[in-house]
């Protein structure tokens, strides 16, 4: 039995196999091969295989976004055997006597240039498509499984760090947890485990070794405990644990149906946090008054070009629906930092925590925006949306993004397309400066989200990505609580409510303090609504007002 220590991210315990995540190597193997004949019926092999796991994302995607999602999909299968790209495929393998992973990167490389080297913008963003085809036909050459989890069982997922891109692709119905050997607790793939209710352990290093791959693991996100091969005592005790965990989960149930409202009446809104259409499901299952983030970037990070407006459409659409009428409030783009996505070719930055994010990218690339924000308020004729912006530092930026929806509703207006006319619109309060601002910026908006995880980062200049920043990394400091009750107090007296989305809003610690203040909703990730309730339920607020208030502004503080 082998134990080992990491930082539990997201609790829960869970017991299965060790899959390693593996990534399509960028170095090919280049080589003459002696049998031509066989290496052709290699690359066919993989063609078709990679024709089928398209197939299978198509599919996927139609379900989570509709037809034109698919027909991205689709178009790939086409190319995958177009007949003058096999052509030439053939010709590299049968007539030079290539290996196939070798005639296909050749191959990739020449249809890229011919089509970048096209007048036309429809067939030069056709050279990103003919690479990622061919990406895929070497990943199964190769045996990389990219982004894919070759397993017939669910797995326990190990990985370096996996990027917002990549968690986005994993298949969530095979992943009983994840352990990463960097990461932090504010990162994606810590984010993505909570929202999806599943165990998480970061920052184990190099104690998690490869040869453990297959053999059982057991993780425990409560504490960061890991054990490889557990004896049996040690097994029962937390097989004892997982049953536990399922009955405090049945109490929980009884939480269903009840108010958020405090045992001297206060009442607070409980929405919840997601990335997916596919998200939903788990929003209304948990009993979810809403949505307070929808992380939009995800729909970008899922997409090898930029999604079109119908596409984007028909996920916000899907959203709207499927909430019934509940408030479902979506972020604007936020990229940037560490979600790079290639397709955006965004210039290698110094600091891209400081860079070209979020806002920003928006506000220089109108186009961008412009289509999301049609799309957005063409959704909004089936439901209740809000709509914010991240990463706001100044009141400018507020009025630009404004003037995209003045321009967008008119446009619609014009055009006779149908709208809600009671889309509220919001900013994320993610940086000291619009903290700062808060007074001037609620005259602006209709609310505020704050956005707590980078709000820590910024106010304590301290990486959220960086897992060897831990200790200084605390979203508990009284610089970030001091912030949110200032931000509170401008907004409520210009009528402006105010939400937390960052993770801290699920941190049963300061649930007390963020009544006290007067946050007027928090959002969560799907599976923390129901412990949250429990909380703000037990809670008197006039017991702990005074108190909590005048510790946080308290001259004695010395963190
Ligand atoms: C935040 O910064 O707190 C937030 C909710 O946004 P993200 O974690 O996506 O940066
Ligand atoms: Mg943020």
């Amino acid at each position: 039995m082998i134990s080992i220590q990491g930082k539990g991210v997201s609790i829960g315990v869970a017991i299965g196999p060790l899959y390693y995540y593996r990534r399509v190597k960028s170095t090919i193997r280049r080589y003459e091969v002696e049998d031509k004949d066989a290496e052709w019926a290699r690359f066919k092999e993989a063609q078709q295989k990679a024709i089928e796991q398209l197939g299978v994302l198509a599919e996927k995607a139609r379900e989570e976004a509709g037809d034109e999602a698919a027909l991205l999909f689709e178009t790939h299968q086409l190319m995958a055997e177009d007949m003058e790209y096999e052509e030439a495929i053939e010709e590299a393998i049968k007539g030079s006597g290539l290996n196939a992973e070798a005639a296909v990167t050749d191959t990739a490389a020449q249809f890229a240039d011919m089509f970048a080297a096209m007048d036309d913008a429809y067939f030069q963003a056709r050279a990103a498509d003919v690479k990622d085809v061919s990406d895929r036909i070497i990943s199964v050459l190769t045996g990389a499984v990219s982004g894919g989890i070759d397993s017939p069982v669910p797995v326990i997922l190990a990985a370096d760090d996996l990027a917002p891109s990549e968690t986005v692709q994993l298949d969530k119905g095979k992943i009983l947890g994840f352990v990463t050997e960097g990461g932090s607790g504010s990162s994606h793939t810590a984010i993505l485990a909570r929202t999806m209710g599943i165990p998480a352990i970061i920052g184990v290093g190099d104690k998690l070794k490869a040869e453990y791959e297959g053999r059982e693991v057991i993780i425990d996100g409560s504490n960061g405990n890991i054990v490889v091969d557990a004896d049996e005592p040690t097994r029962e005790r937390y097989e004892q644990k997982l049953e536990e965990q399922k009955k405090n989960r049945a109490l929980l149930e009884e939480l269903k149906g009840l108010s958020n409202e405090t045992k001297d009446g206060q009442s607070i809104r409980v929405y919840c946090n997601i990335g997916s259409p596919d998200d939903v499901p788990a929003v209304l299952s948990n009993d979810g008054g809403g949505i307070g983030l929808f992380r939009s970037e995800f729909l970008y990070l899922n997409c090898d070009d930029y999604p079109s407006e119908d596409y984007q459409f028909e996920a916000y659409k899907k959203v709207l629906s499927d909430m019934e009428g509940k408030e479902v409030i979506i972020r604007t783009l936020d990229i940037g930092a560490d979600k790079q996505i290639d397709y955006f070719d965004l210039p290698k930055e110094e600091n891209p925590a400081l860079g070209n994010r979020a806002l920003r990218i928006c506000l220089n690339r109108p186009e961008i925006f412009h289509t999301q924000i049609r799309a957005l308020y063409r959704a909004s004729a089936y439901g209740k949306l809000g709509i914010m912006f991240p990463m706001v530092t100044s009141v400018w930026e507020v009025k630009e993004a404004r003037k995209m929806c003045d321009r967008v509703k008119e446009e619609l207006d014009k055009e006779g397309i149908p709208y809600s006319d009671d889309v509220e619109l919001g900013i994320m309060i993610e940086t000291p400066a619009a903290a700062v601002m808060s007074d001037r910026l609620a005259k602006e908006v209709d609310f505020f989200s704050c956005g707590t995880n980078d709000l820590t980062q910024y106010t304590l200049a301290c990486d959220r990505q960086n897992a060897d920043l831990g200790r200084f990394f605390n979203p508990h400091h009284p610089a970030v609580l001091r912030l949110l009750k200032m931000v509170c107090d401008n907004a409520h007296k210009h009528g402006t409510w105010v939400g937390i989305c960052g993770e801290l809003g699920a941190d049963l610690e300061l649930t007390e303090t963020f009544l006290s203040i007067g946050i007027d909703e928090l959002s969560v990730s799907p599976r923390s609504v129901l412990p949250l309730r429990k909380k703000i339920r037990e809670t008197n607020v006039a017991d702990c007002k005074e108190r909590l208030i005048a510790d946080l502004l308290s001259d004695e503080i010395t963190i």
